[in-house]
């Protein structure tokens, strides 16, 4: 057979300024693209393995868990996939087919196809609807009260600590608290969180943390990281019977290649970047308040925010899109001849964004582009 051009080319970030949340945290910094060529071979991080790939000391991935557990302040560290296998390898190492666990109304789909896959019954607690959306600790209280009353056991919640819908940040410390009153540990999802801003397992109560390399890491991934407190060490990190030295949970072994050295890379960079987090907040308050003051334009989700991706309801372009020959196409074509892209194509009543990285320059440059086209066109509209 003879393969087509697969059209492996990509210029995206080369040119436009890139406002989709979901890669605002992945973007590789200078050390991590080099990393990525080293190690770009099959198993490449294999050369000195002796059974264990969190135990490799060239290159040094036993440091670097170490040092990850520290970041994020857990007593144990390892690397997955991705958040999902994450969340899914903690379900099936704690909960048995039939097992009922929490989540929250804001979680992610991948906590569900986890939990389905797990074998799981998913009891949620709802979000505080429009227009905050938020989730509560007294809504886990009732859930976790309800179950109890009913006579039914739980083996885990969950709760993702910042949603991709409203980058609502969650009270995880208080709701830590309440389910281990409840005598269940808890799982943060923190896809959208660590490496974005700082991360301390145990002060959040958390029991597991699970985070997305390629989400917020600036890892070209997939890797996902796991973080345990000591007392979940044996379960959750019980070795195979015939293969004595392997992690079952982890499948023997996990990210073996360039994606564990992109993040080992960007680590550094990581560390110094979060340190700036109440900088791009408040950032992204400023350019809030300005898109607000267009007629027509609401924030949905916690206000003020504390995180960078925010959903934006956009009745004005919603209106400019009626009357415009290119229909809902016009705001992505408008952005695309200013560089920007992210939003998608043909969508125009909302949108979520994110700025999180530009710098100050980029980030006026962004803000001023849709007030301009904001102007371009509201005399059309009376
Ligand atoms: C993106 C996202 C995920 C998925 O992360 P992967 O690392 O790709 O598995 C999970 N949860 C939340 C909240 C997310 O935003």
């Amino acid at each position: 057979m003879e393969c087509q051009d697969y059209g492996l080319t990509r210029n995206t970030e080369k040119i436009n300024l890139n406002l989709n949340p979901l890669q605002r945290g992945g973007v590789l910094p200078v050390e991590a693209r080099k990393a990525l060529y080293e190690f770009s071979d099959g198993y490449s991080v294999c050369d000195y393995c002796s059974g264990r790939l969190d135990e490799i000391s060239k290159p040094m991935i036993k440091d670097f868990l170490e040092d990850l557990a520290l970041f994020v302040n857990t007593d144990h560290a390892r690397t997955v996939h991705g958040a999902r296998e994450g969340k899914f390898a903690v379900m099936h190492a704690l909960c048995k087919p039939g097992d009922t666990i929490v989540i929250d109304g804001n979680a992610h789909y991948t906590t569900h196809v986890a939990a389905e896959r797990a074998g799981l019954n998913m009891v949620e607690v709802p979000n505080n609807e429009y227009p905050n959306y938020e989730i509560t600790p007294e809504g886990y209280k009732e859930v976790l009260d309800d179950l109890n009353d009913q006579g039914e056991e739980v083996s885990l919640a969950l709760l993702t600590h910042v949603d991709g819908n409203y980058g609502n940040l969650s009270d995880a410390s208080s709701i830590g608290k309440i389910t281990h009153n409840a005598g269940v540990p808890l799982l943060l999802n923190c896809a959208y969180s660590m490496g974005r801003l700082p991360i301390d397992a145990k002060a959040l109560n958390a029991d597991f943390v699970v985070g997305s390399g390629h989400k917020s890491m600036a890892a070209s991934g997939p890797i996902g990281v796991l973080g345990l407190k000591e007392e979940w060490a044996d379960i959750l990190l019980k070795k195979s019977h015939r293969h004595g030295v392997k992690e079952l949970e982890m499948l023997g072994c996990t990210s073996r290649g360039a994606p564990i050295a992109t993040l080992m890379a960007s680590l550094p960079f990581v560390i110094e970047r979060i340190k700036n987090w109440d900088n791009e907040v408040n950032d992204t308050r400023e350019f809030v308040k300005h898109m607000e003051k267009i007629e027509g334009i609401v924030q949905l989700g916690v206000k003020p925010t504390k995180h960078d991706l925010i959903r934006l309801n956009t009745l004005i372009f919603d209106e400019i899109a009626a009357k415009h020959p290119r229909r809902g196409f016009f705001l992505y074509e408008e952005l695309k001849k200013r560089n920007i892209v992210g939003i998608k194509r043909g969508q125009t009543k909302w949108f979520k964004c994110s700025l999180y990285g530009f710098n100050s320059e980029q980030k006026g440059y962004i803000l001023n582009s849709f007030m301009e086209i904001v102007d371009k066109y509201q005399s059309n509209l009376d």
